[in-house]
């Protein structure tokens, strides 16, 4: 059965598109990528495997950091003489840590319609099922890959209100953890998204050191979240107390395991460190 093609009003529809699992994405999507005059494209072959699966017949044009200068004053020509037109990235929602800003803002200023067509988000989807406080988070989006500049934007938002949050790649997590132990305390606890609506999805939480641990001994491929909660997020419960303690007493001493569980889970240091002591069965 052909499907009518829809009437779009004319504009820029920002159209977010699977981060993985090609199901996630909406009907409206599909219907406006299907009706659409153009679909830009961050790299048309990524697209064009989405296309082949819902069977979207639409042209495709790439438009991305490196020829976004030239080719944008052709694009804004064609929205402004009525055109329908989509913007998709190769994955997720375009302008999140993806090309499309001085698209957008050059077709508002303008005044051509700009539509939003939301849908998957790494960053959404991660900080959804991680089991971190959601009420306030900062999205820092990728960690330098130099050393220095990596430490200065640590240091920047070290103290950024609610979850920080950080994309990264499989290359570097290891690194970053490094970096993010010596900046934010090797026992803060971190948790990592890896591979999310994909086979190996999986969720890891642990103390950043032991993270970094785990990722030098076993590199793992694939996309990343870091989520960092906030601290002192969430009141700890004894359990929570004594496993922290008792895992930094095994490297620590009594002190400064007492040290390390008051600044990562926000008790009083004389509580920790009479707990601590009563672990290491000197009370
Ligand atoms: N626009 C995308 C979005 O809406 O999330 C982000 C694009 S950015 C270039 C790619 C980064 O997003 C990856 O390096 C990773 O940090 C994160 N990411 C994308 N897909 C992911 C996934 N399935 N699981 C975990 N992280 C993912």
């Amino acid at each position: 059965m052909s499907e009518t093609p829809l009437a779009l009003d004319p504009g820029l529809y920002v159209t977010a598109t699977p981060i993985g699992n090609l199901g996630d994405i909406t009907y409206r999507a599909v219907t406006a990528l299907k009706n659409a005059d153009l679909i830009l494209c961050e790299d048309t072959r990524q697209t064009a495997k989405l296309c082949a699966a819902y069977d979207i017949k639409t042209a495709r044009s790439p438009y991305h950091d490196h020829n976004g200068e030239r080719v944008r004053p052709g694009i804004l020509e064609k929205l402004q003489a009525g055109a329908r037109i989509c913007l998709v990235s190769d994955a997720g929602t375009p302008l999140i840590a993806d090309p499309g800003y001085k698209l957008v803002r050059e077709a508002r200023n303008l005044g051509i319609a700009v539509y939003p067509l939301p849908g998957a988000c790494a960053v959404v989807a991660a900080l959804s099922a991680a089991g971190a406080p959601t009420d306030q988070f900062t999205f820092a989006g990728f960690v330098p890959a130099k050393q220095g500049a990596r430490q200065t934007f640590l240091e920047q938002i070290k103290n950024a209100p609610g979850a920080l949050v950080f994309y990264e790649s499989g290359p570097r997590i290891a690194e970053s953890l490094s970096a993010m132990a010596s900046v934010f305390g090797a026992t803060r606890p971190a948790i990592i998204a890896r591979e999310l609506t994909k086979l190996h999805e999986e969720f890891h939480e642990d103390q950043i050191s032991e993270l970094h641990a785990h990722y030098i001994q076993a590199p793992a491929k694939g996309e990343f979240v870091i989520i960092i909660p906030p601290a002192q997020a969430i009141a700890p419960t004894a359990l929570d107390i004594d496993g922290f303690l008792t895992r930094a007493l095994t490297s620590m001493s009594i002190k400064e395991a007492a040290e390390a569980a008051a600044s990562a889970l926000g008790i009083s240091k004389r509580d920790a460190y009479e707990r601590a002591l009563f672990l290491k069965g000197r009370k």
